[in-house]
């Protein structure tokens, strides 16, 4: 959504009000008369207005308001100042130049970003990947570890500072990454039954980790990085040029907020992957649709 559509939902606070009231009980934006107020609780339709702005359930009396057990309801942030926040998330400021433009302190703001984040990951509904896929392992993280400048350095796919991360990439669709314990043969094998259907075909680079995929169902092939500019192969398809682009994408994103803590890391990530996957579609839209749903209980 461009920014002189946004303005008209930021009119007033009022204005903003109806924006997510439509989202969350209709939603969407749509047309008409406002939708009627429905229990997060038991879901029935029968709400009445108080004078605080709030509603009660005619059912089972409980008292919600229009942010009540939304991911919103994670900081007090008015709905108009929630509409902003939003879209300068979308927009990726980081956290900080968000909480200037809007005169939010540092700890609102991030709290109301990890928020969204927190959404994000929990929305991520994880797709059984057929046809043509593409699988690689990357490592994210500093150059080298902060306190061994001395030592020898890393080599190949021994990094034990850096954040091993499994992607899988179907060809012009979606790509689904996870936060991997390690690159053993083993993890990739479980991670890859998880995410493709067996009779796939999926391409990987020639490291040895993927050599049992074959045994397991599924068709594999092998791109040979060092022939792959030179020497384009046969069928003009055996690379994995679109993962590798996904992997610099989320490097680039991540690289904005100058070091994640490894807890937080996923939420990031996953950042990375909800932007890449909707990156043709309104993102704000996306974003208030998930972000009005109930917090589900963990
Ligand atoms: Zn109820």
């Amino acid at each position: 959504m461009s920014i002189r559509n946004f303005q008209r939902f930021v009119r007033s606070e009022s204005a903003a009000s109806a924006v997510l009231h439509r989202y969350r009980f209709a939603g969407g934006l749509g047309r008409g008369p406002l939708p009627v107020a429905r229990c997060p609780r038991c879901a029935a339709p029968g709400a009445y207005g108080l004078a605080d702005g709030r509603w009660r359930c005619g059912a089972c009396r409980y008292t919600f308001g229009l942010l009540t057990e939304t991911w919103l309801e994670a900081c007090r942030l008015s709905p108009l100042t929630w509409l902003w926040a939003i879209k300068l998330f979308e927009l990726e400021l980081v956290a900080q130049q968000a909480g200037v433009q809007l005169g939010v302190s540092y700890p609102t703001i991030l709290r109301a970003f990890t928020a969204i984040r927190r959404a994000l990951l929990a929305a991520a509904e994880p797709t059984l990947f057929r046809r043509e896929v593409e699988a690689d392992e990357s490592y994210f993280g500093p150059r080298r570890p902060a306190r061994s400048r001395g030592a020898p350095q890393n080599r190949g796919r021994s990094t034990p500072h850096k954040i091993p991360v499994f992607g899988i990439l179907e060809r012009h669709g979606r790509v689904q990454v996870t936060v991997v314990h390690d690159c053993s043969a083993e993890s990739l094998l479980r991670e890859t039954l998880r995410t493709v259907k067996r009779g796939s075909l999926v391409y990987t680079d020639r490291w040895g980790g993927y050599d049992t995929l074959a045994f397991c169902g599924y068709r594999h092939l092998r791109v040979d990085h060092g022939k792959r500019f030179s020497r384009p192969s046969a069928t003009g398809k055996v690379h994995i040029n679109g993962l590798e682009g996904f992997w610099s994408y989320a490097k680039g994103k991540l690289l904005k907020h100058h070091g994640v803590s490894p807890r937080k890391f996923p939420l990031y990530l996953y950042e990375a992957q909800f932007r890449y996957n909707h990156r043709h579609e309104d993102l704000f839209d996306r974003l208030l649709t998930i972000l009005v749903r109930p917090v589900p209980d963990l």
